[in-house]
Parts: structure tokens; sequence; C-alpha cells
């Protein structure tokens, strides 16, 4: 009896911290979407086509894919996602694609993209897959 009654105290005072601490993780999921629309709109990236400086988030993201070859009996024969440098940006003036590998800003995209990682492509206007030399296809946001 005594480890029921122990266990509905130590059931307590848990349910007593999880309501402290719910308008804490409120107020942190509100200031880190504050910080991401400041990204958004506060990062801006000069074109290396036409020389325009605009906010990330007019900016398209194109995610290029690599073919692995068939080998084997089962395996290859599948798409893989390059890393961020190798992807390009679209940019919001003259639509020219910019290479990240080669923009000067290539390091905080890398940066940007391990510190949000799923959320990453949403800092962006648009999102593009391009597999190999194929035609670019607009990704659809869920
Ligand atoms: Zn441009």
């Amino acid at each position: 009896m005594r480890g029921i009654r122990g266990m509905q105290a130590i059931v307590r005072e848990r349910e007593a911290l999880a309501a402290q601490i719910a308008p804490l993780n409120t107020a942190l999921a509100e200031l880190a979407e504050r910080e991401f629309e400041l990204i958004k709109m506060g990062v801006r990236l000069k074109c290396r086509e036409c020389g325009k400086t605009s906010s990330l988030g007019r900016w398209d993201f194109v995610q290029n894919h690599w073919y692995a070859q068939p080998y084997s009996c089962t395996g290859g024969d599948y798409w893989n996602a390059n890393k961020t440098e190798t992807c390009h940006i679209a940019c919001p003036n003259c639509r020219q694609m910019n290479y990240i590998y080669n923009h000067p800003m290539r390091d905080n995209l890398v940066e940007l993209h391990k510190r949000f990682n799923f959320r990453f492509t949403a800092l962006f206007a648009q999102v593009w897959d391009r597999h190999g030399d194929k035609e670019l296809r607009l990704r659809q946001l869920k």
C-alpha cells in the first residue's frame, strides 16, 4: 500500500512539473519561430549572375540528386540527394541558378541546413528537385 501511495505522489509531482514546463515550451517554440522568420528575411544573398541582393526567403532552392548505377543483383538503381553545397539556388530577380559550391554564402547555407535539418527548405520561396540532367520538378509542400 505504501508503494502505491508513493507512486501517486510521484505522479502528482510529475504532473505539476509538466504544467510548469508547458508555458516555457510554448515560449521557446514561439521564439524559435520568430528567429526562423528573421533568418528568412534577414539573411541576404547576392546573385552571382545579376548582382542583385535578395532575402533568403525569396530565393528558390534546387535539390540536386545523383543516380546510383545498378550493381550485382539488387544493389543501386536509385537516386540520392546531393549535399547542400552541390545544390543550386535560383535568384528571384533574374531566375538564374547559382551553384552553392561557388557562392560566397556557401558555408552559411551549409550551417543553416545542419541547424534546421528538415525545416531548411522552408527558408526558401520554393523547392525544386532535379534528377541528373532531367527537368526541374517543383516540390509540392505538405
Ligand atoms: Zn540574379
